[in-house]
């Protein structure tokens, strides 16, 4: 049974909401860079410190075997929160770009020369790097598919680039500057016939729509925590059995392995075989104290939510002479990315700021969708579950004092 969606109970859960900043009350519209933290992830780990806190895995007294079920359970709940088979398939990592960076280091062996690597213009540089890293060191061909000019994949040519010579094919499933959401369940046949391994980007996907990776059917999905009302330093990559086994581990140390020799090592089984070393513990505690705070609210009222947030927001700028939205895919989340022509977007976030309302301005780790665009940057509000339809307002009243500022 699910919670009623009630914004003030939500909104009270989130002490930091109180501030006041410039004189203003926050409205916290950055929530694609980082959520804000409710109690419950606060006091998990507050109590978790003070009450019961050890190493995991090695000990033999009390409380390395409570930290370590806490620990265990923590993979249980995101890979619930995913719908995948079993905690087997959660490898816990420092967050999505070191779940990337893992997926292509461990695949790094079935590159030669000449092959493919496809990923799209709106990845987040994240997505782009790790494969540069292939095109360097292999001589991969990393390959872009292009973005349309309403903020969509263009699927034709997505089509028309896949080929037996794609090996790696990477996609963000929502856009942090577009708010884009790509049909991954449409794209996983055309992959699959190719035999190519196909790897999601579920950054910001996962904390604005339900995910069930084993409905998408893909091999790899990536999360993060620190986006997801949870501690930053932890996120979660998601592998099927078939993959993870393929995957090389890219860290060495402690708790990866069974034996070590001098002649030799043996491997620990998945997923700990990619978790060498003191794992992050209490941040993996606090995600699973967010997965479960947040999972008491029906998803579908909580896109409603947010995505009327951003409607008011939109009708509302929608008016100004000068505004210019980048990203209006007809399948978009809470995410509202624009310019005002002729002002900086820094000059703008700096302006909305003296009113308190956080917003990004910048390349927002894109620059190729940028490039695509002719942009150098956007401003960017971004809606979580305990924003409100008068901070919608407020965003919009602040951008119309940007425009008799700055025009
Ligand atoms: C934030 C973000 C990342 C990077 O995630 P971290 O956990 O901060 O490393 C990757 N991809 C997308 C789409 C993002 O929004």
């Amino acid at each position: 049974m699910y919670k009623p969606f009630d914004i003030e109970v939500i909104r009270e859960q989130f002490p930091i909401l109180e501030r006041k900043i410039n004189g203003y009350p926050l409205a916290y519209l950055d929530n694609a860079a980082s959520a804000q933290k409710p109690c419950r992830v606060i006091d998990a780990l507050r109590n978790r410190m003070a009450s019961s806190y050890a190493n995991v895995h090695r000990g033999l007294h009390t409380m390395a075997n409570e930290t370590t079920e806490s620990f265990e359970a923590a993979r249980g709940k995101v890979a619930e929160f995913l719908g995948c088979p079993s905690p087997e398939n959660i490898v816990f990592t420092r967050g999505a770009t070191e779940a990337i960076n893992l997926v292509a280091y461990g695949l790094a062996h079935t590159i030669n020369e000449g092959d493919e690597i496809i990923i799209s213009q709106m990845e987040h540089h994240s997505n782009i790097v790790p494969w540069h890293f292939l095109r360097e060191r292999l001589g991969a061909v990393l390959r872009f598919v292009p973005v349309l000019d309403n903020g969509a994949l263009d699927l034709e040519a997505l089509r028309g680039m896949l080929s037996a010579r794609t090996r790696i094919f990477s996609l963000v499933h929502m856009s942090n500057v577009l708010g884009t959401i790509n049909p991954i369940r449409d794209i996983v046949p055309w992959v699959k016939a190719t035999g190519a391994t196909f790897v999601v980007d579920g950054t910001q996907m996962a904390v604005h729509n339900p995910v069930n990776v084993t409905e998408l059917g893909v091999d790899f999905y990536c999360m993060t925590g620190h986006k997801l009302y949870g501690p930053t330093g932890i996120g979660a990559l998601y592998g099927t059995a078939h993959a993870l086994e393929n995957l090389q581990p890219f860290n060495g140390g402690g708790e990866m392995i069974e034996d070590v020799f001098e002649t030799h090592v043996t491997y620990n089984d998945v997923p700990h075989r990619f978790e060498a070393g003191t794992p992050p513990v209490l941040e993996a505690i606090g995600l699973g104290a967010a997965i479960d705070w947040y999972r008491q609210y029906d998803p579908a009222d909580v896109r409603q939510h947010e995505m009327a947030v951003y409607a008011q927001a939109l009708d509302g700028l929608r008016d100004i002479n000068s505004f210019r939205l980048v990203g209006d895919a007809p399948e978009k989340g809470s995410v509202l990315s624009f310019n005002i022509e002729g002002a900086h977007a820094h000059d703008v976030a700096q302006i909305l700021d003296k009113y308190g309302i956080a917003v990004r301005a910048g390349q927002h780790c894109t620059q190729p969708l940028m490039e695509r665009y002719g942009i150098h940057s956007t401003a960017r509000a971004s809606f979580g579950i305990y924003n409100t339809l008068d901070e919608a307002e407020r965003l919009v009243e602040g951008v119309k004092r940007c425009v008799t500022f700055l025009l």
